[in-house]
């Protein structure tokens, strides 16, 4: 079939490699063969990838993934070839946002509507497969990388499940399009559909990167009264500022006591997007009693939190998890691209940086420095 061969993708060798990046070069740009879309899957020609936390993650240990792995989960795309069964849904030049769980349809978590939870494409994930089995990369040592999340955004070409592709209009700009499917559907998705923030609530979100300023937009579109930004580096709180945080803190070991403060006793729902075990402790703290904290952050899995256990019926305290946007992004994603051509949700103002694919290494030195928030891999 008409599949691209060789597609110049970059491949993440090992896990753990010190910093910087720019320097141990984690990721190789190498040239790899790409086998024809199988039943129900797409041929994409990737136009724009974001660098994500979730692939620095993977990059220094604190998500292990198999190695070797074409990465990148967050991108968007033009379909070049259908696989059998796709040609009802798609057709050859439309303009696609991948995202990075599969739905089978069939598991009982998809059964519930729980697309994000399942069980099929999380187990693929795990593996670097597809969902339909097996792998579509194959090195010139007849090695076969794996898959990152079903997604593998930073190559020429990809092949993906047509399960996780959802098409958009042809005049949605690429670098725009590809952060609707981590950092918007992932943010938003926090604080409207976890969170479920209500007019006149009052919002702390902790971490300004692309996900939790993405979280503050939801914010704002739901109505918050107040939304307090808390993030270490100045530039982000600044953007935050300019996006609508009507409050904003450094964090340190102060933070939840700052934000009862502004809040008068509380916020009515917080959210946490930054990783860190200690943090997501402050930002269940810094909820008011009857307060909801939803957390969209990851660990290393051997990292556990610890809070003061009878909060949680004494106050009548909330703690949930979100995973990509606690919906379902074939609905959810087009929802959101209205929001923005409407003005509600400006998420260009996420762009921090445009890449070339031989500078991703470069993007994650400043992605883990605090430097960027959204840079994008333009292809
Ligand atoms: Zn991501
Ligand atoms: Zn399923």
């Amino acid at each position: 079939m008409n599949t691209p061969a060789p597609v110049r993708a970059a491949v993440l060798e090992e896990i753990g490699a010190a910093g910087p990046y720019a320097r141990s070069r984690p990721l190789r740009v190498r040239e790899l063969e790409l086998a024809p879309p199988g039943p129900g899957e797409l041929l994409v020609r990737i136009r724009a990838a974001g660098l994500c936390h979730s692939d620095l993650s993977v990059v220094n240990g604190d998500r292990p993934r198999p190695v070797p792995m074409v990465l990148g989960h967050e991108a968007a795309g033009e379909v070049v070839a259908l696989g059998p069964g796709t040609e009802e849904r798609f057709s050859a030049g439309d303009h696609v946002v991948l995202y990075f769980v599969a739905p089978c349809g069939g598991c009982p978590r998809c059964l519930e509507g729980r697309p994000a939870l399942c069980e099929r494409g999380a187990a693929a994930n795990n593996a670097g497969d597809l969902v339909g089995g097996g792998r579509r990369w194959r090195d010139a040592q007849g090695g076969q990388p794996a898959h990152h999340l079903g997604v593998s955004a930073f190559a020429e070409y990809t092949v993906v499940s047509a399960d996780s592709a959802v098409r958009v209009d042809a005049d949605l700009p690429f670098e725009v399009a590809a952060l609707f499917g981590c950092a918007v559907l992932t943010g938003v998705g926090a604080a409207l559909k976890a969170a479920e923030v209500r007019p006149g609530e009052r919002v702390a979100v902790f971490g300004l990167g692309g996900v939790g300023l993405s979280a503050l937009l939801g914010a704002n579109v739901a109505g918050a009264a107040q939304i307090v930004g808390v993030d270490p580096v100045a530039a982000k709180r600044e953007l935050a500022g300019r996006l609508g945080a009507t409050d904003r803190l450094s964090g340190g070991p102060d933070a939840v006591e700052a934000v009862r403060e502004l809040t008068g006793g509380g916020a009515d729902k917080v959210v946490d997007t930054t990783g860190s075990a200690e943090v997501l402790a402050q930002a269940y703290l810094a909820a008011r009693p009857g307060g909801t904290t939803v957390t969209v952050g990851l660990p290393h899995p051997d990292r556990h939190v610890s809070l003061p256990a009878v909060t949680l019926a004494a106050q009548e305290r909330t703690l949930r998890g979100s995973y990509l946007g606690s919906g379902v992004p074939a609905r959810d994603i087009p929802a959101y691209i209205a929001l923005y051509r409407r003005g509600l949700l400006p998420v260009t103002e996420l762009l921090s940086g445009r890449l070339r694919l031989d500078e991703v290494n470069e993007g994650f030195d400043r992605l883990a420095s605090g430097e960027a928030v959204r840079q994008v891999v333009e292809l």
